[in-house]
């Protein structure tokens, strides 16, 4: 059995991980970062608005999401505005702020345009669930510069290095007494292991605020993707999917730079709008994927042609998060009326746009394709 999947975001690597041990020939074909290379860190089944209780998952979505460098346990995490929220699961080096209820966390103060620690640290103290659980946010200065370090994405890269780590280790280690645990801003590595590392030699609880788009989190998903598909066997192609054809018995996709896959089975994983997986054509004021496939559009249960009008796609019929839903129809893990194209993470209709929806789809459509 071979297979091809489109994207390399959760629900792709999903895909092509559980079609590989469904004992398939696999290939994953990604171009430009998605929004799994884009995210926080903060891994929730339903929009975080709407968050309820804990999710349960199947072994095999713990094991990889493992593999990827998230927990899937419930926590509660924050962002460097000062907001503090549940979530269902974390990348590794964000801070749980559950087990710390009540206890003094410091805030690590470094000069940097993007990070006040002073008013981290009140807005934090301020939110409902410090107050509630008389949980205390200190700022602590550390010596260490870092205003030379343009994003957070550059200062992450540098504690990379072990030198580095070590140099940050003394400068925590000197700033600790009276604290229970330290939050640091998302700068701990662009690949998985040095929160861990570091917390290790600090000897205390640690870990950062959540990523803004574009930050460490997403790098240190795109690294350890890389190993997990490497370690399972799984081929991997950077390169644009421009369309994926019907051959006799099989399946064929194009890729820009001219080859040509043979499939028996394609998983679709492109990612949203908000990726580029689905786009608005604004000359046809209507929608497309990112490449030709022989799947249906749909939104709120139709297919996109039921809800145009003359002039394209009634917009203001569907009130204002009808972007975040249109993607293609599903029956089950498959497209709807082809059987050999399935489809996963943010590019199905009409489903909530989280992280962990997107590693459970994938790993349904890999299951699927890869039988
Ligand atoms: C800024 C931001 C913050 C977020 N915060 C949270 C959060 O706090 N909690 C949460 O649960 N979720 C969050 N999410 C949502 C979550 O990250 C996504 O739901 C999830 O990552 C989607 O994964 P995916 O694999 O479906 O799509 P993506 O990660 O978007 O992957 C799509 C892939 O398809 C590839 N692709 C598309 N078209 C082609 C083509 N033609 N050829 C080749 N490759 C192609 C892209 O290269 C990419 O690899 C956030 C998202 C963003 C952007």
């Amino acid at each position: 059995m071979k297979v091809v999947v489109v994207g390399g975001g959760v629900a792709g690597t999903a895909a092509a991980w559980a079609a590989r041990r469904a004992g398939a020939e696999v290939v994953v074909v990604h171009d430009r970062a998605g929004a799994s290379a884009l995210a926080s860190g903060a891994a929730d089944w339903d929009p975080w608005e709407a968050a309820t209780g804990k999710h349960a998952l199947d072994a095999d979505a713990a094991l990889l999401a493992a593999a990827l460098g998230y927990l899937t346990d419930p926590c509660v995490v924050c962002t460097a505005s000062g907001v503090v929220r549940a979530a269902h699961g974390r990348d590794r080096a964000v801070l749980d702020l559950g087990p710390l209820a009540g206890r003094r966390v410091a805030v690590a103060d470094i000069t940097r345009d993007d990070w006040d620690a002073e008013l981290i640290a009140r807005a934090l103290g301020a939110s409902a669930w410090a107050r509630t659980t008389e949980t205390r946010f200190v700022p602590r200065a550390i010596g260490f510069s870092a205003a030379e370090y343009g994003s957070s994405w550059d200062l992450a890269a540098r504690f990379d290095d072990p030198g580095e780590r070590e140099a940050l280790t003394t400068e925590l280690t000197k700033a600790q007494g009276e604290v229970d645990a330290w939050l640091l801003g998302p700068w701990l590595g662009t690949a998985p292991g040095v929160a861990e590392a570091l917390a290790d030699r600090v000897g205390l609880p640690l870990g950062e605020a959540l990523s803004l788009p574009g930050g460490a989190a997403g790098a240190r998903f795109e690294s350890a993707r890389d190993t997990a598909l490497a370690q399972a066997g799984v081929e991997a192609r950077n390169e644009k999917a421009s369309g994926v054809l019907h051959g006799d018995r099989q399946l064929e996709v194009k890729l820009e730079g001219g080859d040509r896959l043979v499939a028996d089975r394609v998983v679709l994983a492109l990612g949203g709008l908000l990726a580029g997986g689905v786009r608005l054509d604004e000359a046809r004021a209507g929608f497309e994927l990112s490449l030709d496939a022989p799947v249906m559009l749909q939104v709120d249960g139709q297919s996109i042609d039921a809800v145009s009008t003359l002039h394209g796609v009634d917009l203001a019929a569907h009130g204002g998060s009808f972007l975040e839903r249109v993607g293609i129809a599903t029956e089950g893990a498959a497209a709807c009326g082809e059987p050999l194209v399935f489809v996963a993470g943010d590019v199905m209709a009409d489903r909530p746009r989280t992280w962990l929806r997107a590693l459970v789809s994938g790993l349904a459509a890999g299951r699927a394709a890869g039988r």
